[in-house]
């Protein structure tokens, strides 16, 4: 079977959305059925993201298959509607830890082993294996990093390397300045970029630029000079309102049929219904709605959205089900702590629901917990993901069943009741890269409870990534006092979801926000979501 590649490179500096961009081309793709997968190439050292912090790199996506991946895996997911899995996923540590392996082996036997050709020669054989093994049409490769990077170098070359073989298409994103009150939109450093690029031996085939509004004609012109391009393959990604509109925009441009013809796919036709639908999405998240909602996410990595960005991806997904408007403030939970219960009432009380978020370690915690306090006694919705899940049960054993001194091992490993404790196979685990409990497991449900009537069934399959777990010791104290266990690990007997039995309140074990797409809303997204507008709706508020 012969494959196709498009390799996505960014020109000048990050930040630019070259995961949207990647997503949207997928995205047409799929919409043509053309069959495509992403690969994501990191250039970093780290076998994977899992022991980096979400203030250096943002949130750690996690698969079904327990890998611990770049969030821009969660923009191919929640574009494809798509589960992805971790070959897709290539990091500068796997390629060297796995040459490195083989030369140990000696499949290299009698050579020294060099970048060139033995790191770009096993690079290319993964890729075309990757493109056999899924039968793919089109393997997308976005490059991460900037061209120019040391780190990414050797990839480029390995990119260029399959050109020669193979039939490659390159796109190059850049940044159109304009300086303010000049009015000139400046193509000079794309030129640059662009002579680097080439002095790559990289030709692009099609230039796709960020900038504040439209490329003029006579700047499409320039740059298109400059590039060997017609100008109609400069295409636009200026202020787009949202994210889902990107596929929209670049078909306004004709960018798909162009695309499609270069790759030899120019007679396949659209689905028209998939078509409708994205669009019947984005034209929710652009127009009015009648229903409305105010959220807060209280969480200790707020300063950096991306921290949480499926999390606020999955309110989206959910508010597009209930066709509610919501709003969203991000709080620093560490802003709610040491202040008395009134002055965190008038922090919070605008709000319908609060999600705790997952998290690690102890800063920021009590705040959290004050939070979730606030919600259980004042009627609002409570949503609480992995470490959420855990200061609810928390929360509700120090102040609903009377245990003061109740904490997780993680944060206090002298407390007096340890509500949270460690996992029994963690236990004797001493390395830190990927050797928490990851990837999908299965979660038992019980009937009558508000979790079962959020996924309308008995069993679902969510996403993991902890290392503490609800400590089963406590489990009947808790029920006790009112704790509704709704949800249950059927292998391994761990507590996967608790609940209030009051009003909403429900905290999973699981990140069901890493599941969500606009196509299949995330149901404890989607039930909370309508639990905070049923509030809004209904309360008088002081
Ligand atoms: N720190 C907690 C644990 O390891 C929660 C993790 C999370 O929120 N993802 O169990």
């Amino acid at each position: 079977m012969e494959h196709r590649y498009v390799v996505i490179t960014g020109s000048l500096m990050s930040g630019l959305g070259k995961g949207i961009v990647t997503s949207s081309i997928l995205k047409l793709m799929k919409l043509y059925r053309v069959k495509a997968l992403p690969v994501k190439f990191d250039g970093y050292l780290n076998y994977d993201c899992g022991t980096m912090n979400p203030f250096r790199h943002g949130e750690v996506f996690v698969l079904d298959d327990k890998g611990e991946v770049d969030m821009d895996f969660g923009n191919y997911e929640r574009f494809l509607n798509e589960s992805m899995n971790s070959d897709l996923s290539i990091t500068g540590g796997k390629l060297f830890s796995n040459v490195i392996s083989m030369e140990r082996r000696g499949e290299y036997l009698g050579r020294d082993v060099q970048i060139i050709p033995h790191i770009t020669d096993y690079l290319q054989k993964r890729l075309k294996s990757i493109a056999e093994k899924e039968k793919l049409d089109v393997l997308l490769i976005e490059v991460g990093g900037t061209v120019g990077d040391i780190e990414n170098s050797y990839f480029i070359e390995a990119m260029r390397q399959l050109s020669l073989t193979e039939k490659v298409t390159f796109v190059n994103l850049t940044y159109v300045p304009e300086l303010e009150g000049v009015g000139e939109q400046k193509t000079k450093p794309t030129q640059i970029a662009l002579r680097s690029l080439m002095q790559l031996g990289i030709q692009p085939k099609f230039i796709i630029c960020r900038s504040q509004r439209p490329l003029e004609k006579s700047t499409k012109e320039k740059m298109a000079l400059f590039a060997n391009l017609k100008p109609e393959n400069i295409i636009d990604d200026n202020e787009i309102k949202n994210i889902y509109e990107l596929p929209l925009r670049l078909m306004d441009q004709g960018f798909d049929k162009m695309l499609l013809d270069e790759l030899g796919f120019g007679k396949k036709s659209i689905d028209k219904e998939g078509l409708k639908s994205w669009k019947r999405f984005v034209e929710f998240l652009n127009d009015g709605v009648h229903k409305h909602a105010k959220i807060a996410i209280v969480g200790k990595y707020v300063k950096l959205r991306d921290s949480y960005a499926s999390v606020k991806e999955a309110i989206t997904h959910a508010a597009y089900a209930n066709d509610a408007k919501i709003d969203v403030d991000w709080i620093e939970s560490e802003s709610l702590e040491g202040i008395s219960k009134e002055k965190i009432k008038n922090i919070l009380d605008s709000y319908d629901g609060i999600i705790v978020p997952g998290g690690f370690g102890k800063r920021g915690i009590e705040g959290m917990m004050n939070a979730i306090s606030f919600a259980r006694n004042n009627g609002r919705a409570y949503l609480g993901l992995c470490l959420g899940m855990q200061l609810m049960a928390i929360e509700y054993a120090r102040n609903a069943c009377g245990l003061s001194g109740a904490n997780s091992l993680e944060f206090d490993d002298k407390a007096k009741h340890r509500i949270i404790s460690l996992m029994e196979d963690q236990k004797s685990i001493k390395l830190k890269g990927g050797t928490m409990r990851l990837g999908s497991w299965p979660v038992s449900i019980s009937k009558g409870t508000m979790a079962y009537e959020a996924y309308g069934s008995a069993k679902a399959h969510e996403r993991h990534r902890h290392r503490y777990e609800f400590n089963n010791k406590y489990r009947k104290r808790l029920e006790d006092c009112g704790l509704v266990i709704s949800g249950i690990s059927p292998d391994k007997n761990i507590v996967e979801m608790v609940e209030w039995g009051t009003h909403f309140g429900i905290g999973t074990q699981a990140h069901p926000e890493l599941k969500s797409r606009p196509e299949a809303p995330a149901p404890l997204f989607k039930a909370f979501i309508k639990a905070a507008v049923a509030h809004n709706g209904t309360e008088h508020k002081s």
